[in-house]
């Protein structure tokens, strides 16, 4: 017997009323965000947020994010900090920021902590949801707990099948990376838990100096920021990385090279497969989730993968591959 597949929902008004809907009953939707796409919950529903673990098979220790309308909704989860009026060009965007957590936000949640990781995404999708739902969603990726995240919706039905009942399709997500994580739940102290879309030199312009958590620092504080553990967005290829522009080590076995762009110093290779046109870390980052999830199915020993130069999105890309290498 074949196993029950997810319904698809389309973006048009009926069908994200229906989401809306579903989701204001205490069901779980999958919707497309401009980052990845999010298994969302209603953030205020235990019996929802429950099956959000369930699903991915997320530890309870992960804590998810809340994703809400505007900066008047997010009030409502998190306590207000001055400095958010710095940062209101980023929002509606690919930004998420750790407050300190209002009383009404269940600790399933915040995994317990005096702190809420909230954002106010773009994608006119998840914004029309949010309207018609009323509700704060909590969203995090929709893929198994450590897998590569899916920016289509058919990764999503792919990789969690009828456990995922609802998807709604998106198209492809415009960024293809999580969302940058910065922490301001204590005051007068920033730090960026995680790379993303919007640039540390960017918010830097706007707030000052952020410090940076580095990956061995995140280790011990691993329940604080699970996204960070070292192995995470993971194929079940193992993965090897190269700077650049440099030439990948010999390999043995069936090798599938990723680069970032055509390479007229390399022989190209029947196995070559390439991210973006012109090396733009742009494109790269927005193709980088599909291609690692195309060449896990196809049967090779490694993924010899090209990092970016690490600026500008760069980061975050280098920041994935980094993870997906990780053993
Ligand atoms: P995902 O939505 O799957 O991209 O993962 C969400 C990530 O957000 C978690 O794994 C944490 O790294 C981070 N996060 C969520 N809530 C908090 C919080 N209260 N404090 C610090 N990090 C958080
Ligand atoms: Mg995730």
């Amino acid at each position: 017997m074949s196993t029950p597949a997810a319904s698809f929902l389309s973006s048009s008004p009926t069908d994200l009323s229906r989401a809306a809907e579903l989701l204001r009953t205490g069901h779980c939707v999958a919707l497309p965000t401009e980052t990845v796409y999010g298994l969302a919950a209603d953030a205020l529903n235990l019996a929802a947020l429950a099956q959000v673990f369930t699903i991915k098979g997320r530890p309870l220790l992960d804590p998810l994010i809340v994703h809400v309308l505007d900066q008047a909704a997010l009030a409502e989860v998190a306590e207000p900090d001055a400095r958010l009026a710095a940062l209101a060009s980023f929002w509606p965007g690919p930004l998420t920021v750790v407050l300190r957590r209002k009383a009404c936000v269940p600790d399933l949640v915040t995994a317990g902590q005096a702190t809420v990781a909230v954002r106010i995404p773009a994608h006119p999708v998840f914004r029309d949801v949010l309207r018609l739902s009323g509700r704060p969603l909590a969203a995090p990726s929709a893929n198994p707990f450590g897998y590569v995240s899916p920016t289509k919706a058919v990764h999503v039905s792919d990789s969690l099948g009828a456990r995922c009942p609802w998807i709604v399709e998106g198209g492809a997500c415009t960024h293809g990376v999580e969302s940058t994580i910065l922490d301001l739940s204590v005051a007068g102290r920033a730090r960026l838990l995680r790379p993303g879309p919007v640039t540390h030199e960017a918010l830097q312009a706007e707030l000052g100096p952020i410090e940076v958590v580095t990956r061995a620092a995140s280790q011990q504080a691993a329940q604080a920021a699970p996204g960070m553990l070292d192995r995470h967005y993971s194929p079940a290829t193992r993965v090897q990385l190269f700077a650049r522009g440099a030439t990948p080590p010999t390999a043995s076995g069936k090798v599938a090279r990723l680069l970032l762009a055509r390479r007229p110093d390399l022989p190209a290779g029947p196995t070559d497969f390439y991210l973006s046109e012109q090396g733009s870390a742009e494109e790269g980052a927005r193709h980088l989730f599909d291609l690692l999830r195309q060449l896990d199915t196809r049967g090779f020993d490694l993924i010899q993968a090209e990092l970016a130069e690490a600026s500008g999105i760069g980061v975050a890309y280098n920041d994935r591959l980094t993870r997906a290498a990780a053993r």
